[in-house]
């Protein structure tokens, strides 16, 4: 288990930036309270990619796909905050999405999913102070 502690929304954003780069499998489920930095998190991750949009959570819609410059990828940033029901994890159509490794896939309140793949790098992220952060990755 590798542990990082980060002291302000920037070192979380490039730490998340080198793993995009060094990313083994394609599933990334981050777990945490409300304002842990998750989204923050996922804008540096997806800036790792190459991505240039601008990164806001999908709360509402639950699931967002950016395109994935200079190449045939996409990475979708998935936030089950305001999930509701079985059904609506059902209508993601997740199963799909997840088995084609094109697909990066970076999932915010992963712990409302009952199955990940084995392969899924678990990353949990505490907040310790207002502006400090305790990131572990747990596979
Ligand atoms: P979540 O998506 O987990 O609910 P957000 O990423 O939306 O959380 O919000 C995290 C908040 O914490 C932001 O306002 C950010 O500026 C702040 N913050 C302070 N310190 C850090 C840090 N070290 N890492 C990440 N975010 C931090
Ligand atoms: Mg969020």
């Amino acid at each position: 288990m590798e542990e990082i502690t980060t002291n302000s929304p920037a070192e979380t954003k490039k730490f998340a930036k080198s793993l995009a780069k060094k990313l083994k499998g394609n599933i990334i489920a981050l777990s945490g309270d409300l304002g842990a930095g998750k989204t923050v998190f996922a804008q540096g991750f997806a800036e790792g990619l190459g991505i240039k949009d601008k990164i806001i959570s999908p709360t509402f819609i639950l699931m967002r796909q950016h395109k994935i410059p200079n190449s045939n990828n996409i990475f979708y940033h998935i936030d089950l905050y305001r999930l509701a029901d079985k059904n609506q994890i059902a209508a993601l159509g997740l199963e799909d999405i997840f088995s084609d490794p094109k697909n990066i896939i970076l999932i915010e309140w992963a712990e409302r999913l009952e199955n990940l793949p084995t392969d899924t790098v678990k990353i949990k992220i505490k907040k310790v102070s207002e502006k400090t952060r305790r990131i572990n990755i747990l596979s």
